[in-house]
């Protein structure tokens, strides 16, 4: 991604934004072997060699995984009761990549985790609106009115849950499939609507992340994104 140089210095380590234009203003950066003193110069850090005191600035790549998370897995780098974690799948990735989000311990579905942190704050932040898509299994079937709160919103102790999509997938004599697409995310809120409205989840997996899907990939697997994916979603 071509960026002003001294963003690209400041997302490397090298120094903040601000002492990283103090270091181009005294010349002590250089481009492809030319010293660069102006501020606006743009630069792209995948393919221009960025010197700072004669050292070169490497950049860690940015990275991006969709993960099929099991069930019984948890959205951490690190359990200190020595419980699986989502960083067990990603020991051979030798950056360090954290959770987009989490999902909970007994549910399965997609997560993605990146290295990313503009990435990763923009796609956990509500104001960005993004959709996220989950497959209910509950106990009982939901009446017109129960689908029709469910789709205007809940109360929930941590206030009024926004407007979902909600439909019926399939039901049998003692279970419903529900798909609800949210774009909140707070905490447990697909269980908490549902209970909110007297349907207790039995299983839950999230099925799809804005445009993203789980298609392709089993259970423990991952896959990177590919460039055209990354710049739908950035
Ligand atoms: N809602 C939940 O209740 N659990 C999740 O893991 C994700 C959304």
């Amino acid at each position: 991604m071509i960026e002003r140089l001294q963003k690209v210095l400041a997302h490397a380590g090298v120094a903040s934004r601000r002492h990283s234009e103090e270091l181009i203003k005294a010349g002590k950066v250089k481009v492809n072997g030319k010293v660069v003193t102006e501020l606006g110069v743009k630069v792209d850090p995948a393919r221009d060699r960025i010197e700072v005191n004669g050292a070169l600035v490497q950049q860690e790549q940015k990275r991006v995984f969709l993960f099929y998370k099991p069930l019984r897995v948890i959205t951490s780098m690190f359990d200190p009761q020595g419980r699986r974690v989502v960083a067990d799948y990603f020991r051979s990735v030798p950056e360090r990549v954290y959770p987009v989000g989490r999902l909970d311990y007994d549910t399965e579905g997609l997560l993605l985790l990146t290295n990313d942190g503009e990435l990763a704050n923009r796609l956990i932040h509500p104001r960005y609106e993004v959709d996220k898509t989950y497959v209910a299994t509950v106990k009982g079937r939901p009446s017109p009115a129960d689908l029709e709160k469910l789709r205007k919103g809940v109360k929930l102790e941590d206030g009024w849950t926004a407007p979902a999509k909600v439909r019926i997938l399939s039901q049998d004599d003692i279970h419903t499939k529900l798909q609800l697409t949210i774009r909140e995310g707070r905490n447990r809120q697909v269980r908490r609507m549902c209970e909110a409205v007297g349907l207790p989840i039995t299983h839950l997996i999230r099925t799809k992340l804005a445009f993203l899907t789980l298609q392709g990939l089993k259970r423990g697997e991952y896959r990177e994104l590919t460039r055209q994916e990354l710049d739908r979603l950035r």
